[in-house]
């Protein structure tokens, strides 16, 4: 590899240039105040211009700063006076990473450029590298340390990441990072294996630039010479909060939907339909049969015989060939059957099964039963057919509270005992009807309550009606309570006469739901600030960072006497950069005027012609700007206002057209209003996310990366416009452009 700078102050003499020009890697040659004095064609490739363009013209003219940050810091330093200087830095506008030497000597300032990925290079050149060079390289945190915990090298992306130079005391700057929960876990573990010598391996959370703890996962290996002595070691630092947040959801709602199917009333079964066995049961199986939900999944054949009534076993064969037959409907009908309990008595089931998978080949085999418990409501049932009178003893033990209503007078007929926890007794209830209980059921509730009694007029006698509703109990906590409700008698006509309630306390289940959803709703509102906290963070640090580094370029520009026109250069650019701080910082006060209901207008008489010219006079020439019509009359409202939401419109066609250079601005006069229109031909608004432009935070997400920006601009437009009892909108046709209006009435009318 040619080194240019190996014959130090010799000129460029012709033979060189021949030399030059053939090198794979860029090459330009800069004289002392950094004017292009010579680039070779790979140096004209990568700067996208032609040599004869260049020459003569200063550099800062033609590197973008803004773009290359890196590059902007190295040259920074070439300015300062190092003379040789070796370092990577990451091109946004190629998107990949280069290396560059810089060599300063009194004939001038060679610079060689090179893509370190390029496989040609890469190989040769990282060998020859220094370590850091080559940590520096790696797209994700990395490090390197002599004995661990002294002496260490952080590459680039610590700092970009973390905010925090790798300086001063080492253990205050693991400190500062490390989350104070794990970091004396990170420490123990580090020692421990750092005296072994052996690679390890610590999750733990890193403060980022911006506050935010973020989950890593940290690997560092020994690396030893021939003498098996460790020389340094080399290490990572892998981002995996998002896999760390999806493995907690999953643990979370594994535990959750566990607890909703031990809580569920319902026992929960899952047969494999190839090997007879059940594969699964929840734990009310042995709350309401008695068996050993362990034992019960070793059974393979003759459980029908064992364990279902007789009677029962032709529907339950019939069933089974459906299942065979692949008709079962999903899920199947009610089939209403008798299980033997452990101490051998039958219990009446309502049983629903559902297919639960299939084989590859589309053969059911797993199927999902479920199995209600009904024997009280069977017994009692039963009882009633056989007499009107019917003992009350089986309905007496059941823990659930079993009710009998005449129809449609709805009021109580039989009570079991007295319901949730004795608000009322037996007697209070006995012969009142449900209107008692209002002020019971909690009022959002009580009209679907009632409602649900309606429904039994046309209920089947098969039929089973269910509501979930809220109680109070006699602690004045609210319960959830579930009622089932049956027909059981009724007159010649077939209308009911008679129907019965058995109601449960479900409110663990529920809790459970309910927890589980403000959680999730809480989690959304949070991530939706952090978000935010995070863009306009980035948005506000992206100026300032770039405003020093034109200041400090500025004094070293003046320290070495530069020419006037470098230094108006930095100046202009300096004064683009507060301009964009200045109106990121106004749209945050705007914003939050407007939730505190201080955006105040002042209202004057004006022409839109004149907020026209001024707000075209103050946007970037990049685009021709044309007006097709003009309103004459005068317009009543917030001149500043209205100009700052014409100009918001500009900025956004402007900034959202990258590759076209037309805006067209239209004013017509709508009966009593004045309608803007300002359309470009740029990338344009899909479809589903047109009518969301005008929200708070609102960006299209697959351009945001692209365009800077805090998504408050068209809220507070709409908000300004909202305040002169206008109208806002957008047509848009995504790749095609987009055509943002408002209109506000030409005489402003007072609230
Ligand atoms: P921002 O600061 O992000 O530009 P705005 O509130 O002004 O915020 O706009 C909200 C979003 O609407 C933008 O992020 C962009 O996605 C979309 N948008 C606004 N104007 C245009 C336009 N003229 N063309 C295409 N998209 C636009």
């Amino acid at each position: 590899m040619a080194h240019i700078h190996n014959i130090d102050n010799q000129l460029l003499g012709a033979h060189m240039e021949a030399l030059v020009a053939e090198l794979g890697e860029s090459f330009i040659f800069l004289d002392n105040h950094y004017n292009f004095l010579y680039l070779n064609p790979a140096a004209e490739n990568l700067l996208r211009k032609a040599g004869e363009d260049l020459i003569g013209k200063n550099i800062w003219e033609v590197i973008q700063l803004e773009d290359n940050p890196d590059l902007f810091k190295i040259l920074m330093r070439s300015i300062e006076g190092e003379k040789h200087i070796k370092a990577n830095f990451f091109s946004t506008s190629h998107q990949k990473w280069l290396y560059i030497e810089i060599f300063k000597s009194l004939s001038g300032i060679s610079v060689e450029i090179l893509d370190v990925r390029r496989d040609r290079f890469a190989f040769e050149y990282l060998k020859q590298l220094p370590l850091e060079t080559v940590i520096d390289n790696i797209p994700q945190i990395a490090f390197a340390a002599s004995i661990i915990g002294t002496n260490i090298y952080f590459n680039k992306r610590w700092v970009e990441y973390t905010g925090q130079e790798w300086e001063g005391e080492i253990s205050k700057v693991w400190k500062n990072v490390i989350h104070p929960d794990d970091y004396q876990r990170v420490v123990d573990l580090w020692y421990e294996h750092s005296a072994k010598a052996e690679p390890y391996e610590a999750e733990y959370r890193i403060k980022k630039y911006n506050g935010e703890y973020r989950w890593h996962l940290g690997r560092s290996t020994p690396i030893k010479g021939s003498d098996n002595i460790v020389d340094f070691w080399i290490g990572t630092v892998t981002d995996i909060h998002e896999l760390k947040e999806i493995q907690e959801k999953l643990k979370a709602s594994e535990h959750f939907s566990q607890s909703l199917i031990d809580n569920s009333p319902d026992i929960i079964v899952i047969r494999n339909y190839i090997d007879n066995k059940i594969t699964y049961s929840n734990k009310v199986i042995s709350r309401i049969l008695g068996y050993d939900e362990k034992e019960l999944q070793q059974q393979t054949s003759g459980y029908l015989e064992k364990y279902f009534h007789p009677e029962d076993l032709p529907m339950i064969y019939q069933f089974k060939e459906s299942i065979q037959a692949n008709k079962l409907d999903d899920p199947s009908e009610n089939l209403i059957i008798r299980v033997k309990d452990i101490q051998g008595r039958w219990r009446w089931l309502k049983t629903k099964a559902m297919i639960f998978s299939r084989t590859n080949s589309g053969l059911v085999k797993d199927i999902l039963y479920y199995f209600t418990d009904i024997t009280s409501l069977k017994e009692v049932e039963l009882k009633l057919k056989g007499s009107i009178h019917f003992t009350d003893k089986v309905a007496e033990a059941s823990p659930d509270l079993i009710t009998t209503l005449d129809y449609p007078t709805l009021r109580f007929t039989y009570v079991n005992r007295a319901p949730i926890e004795s608000v009322f007794t037996v007697n209070e209830l006995m012969g009142s009807s449900i209107n008692i209980l209002e002020g019971i059921v909690e009022p959002s509730d009580w009209p679907r309550f009632l409602d649900y009694f309606n429904n039994f007029q046309n209920l089947s006698d098969e039929d089973i009606l269910h509501l979930d509703y809220r109680m109070i109990n006699a602690q004045k906590d609210w319960r959830w309570a579930r009622s089932r409700g049956k027909v059981f008698e009724r007159d010649e006509s077939g209308k009911p006469t008679k129907i019965i309630i058995i109601t449960q306390d479900i409110t663990s289940s529920k809790e459970i739901e309910e927890a589980a959803r403000q959680n999730l709703l809480m989690q959304k509102l949070l991530e939706k600030k952090d978000e935010f906290m995070s863009v306009a963070s980035h948005e506000l640090k992206t100026p300032i960072t770039t405003l020093k580094a034109s200041i400090q370029i500025l004094q070293r520009l003046i320290d070495t006497q530069a020419e006037q026109k470098v230094l108006k250069l930095f100046i202009v650019k300096a004064h683009e950069q507060i301009n964009r701080l200045i109106s990121l910082i106004n749209d945050l006060l705007d914003n939050a005027r407007i939730q505190a209901d201080k955006l105040n207008l002042t209202i004057t008489q004006f022409y839109i012609n004149e907020v026209l010219e001024e707000s075209i006079m103050h946007s970037p020439s990049s685009h021709t700007i044309t007006v097709k019509n003009i309103v004459h009359d005068l317009v009543e409202g917030d001149k500043t206002r209205i100009g700052q939401v014409l100009t918001n419109f500009i900025t956004n066609a402007i900034k959202y057209s990258p590759k076209s250079n037309e805006i067209v601005i239209d004013t017509q006069k709508e009966g009593d209003y004045l309608k803007v229109y300002v359309t470009d031909f740029g990338i344009g608004i899909p479809k589903e996310k047109i009518e969301r432009v005008f929200d708070r935070f609102f960006r299209v997400e697959d351009t945001s990366s692209e365009f800077s920006g805090l998504g408050l601009g068209l809220y507070i437009s709409a908000e300004i416009i909202k305040r002169h009892h206008g109208e806002v909108g957008v047509m848009s046709e995504e790749g095609k452009g987009s055509t943002f209006w408002f209109k506000i009435p030409m005489k402003f009318n007072e609230p």
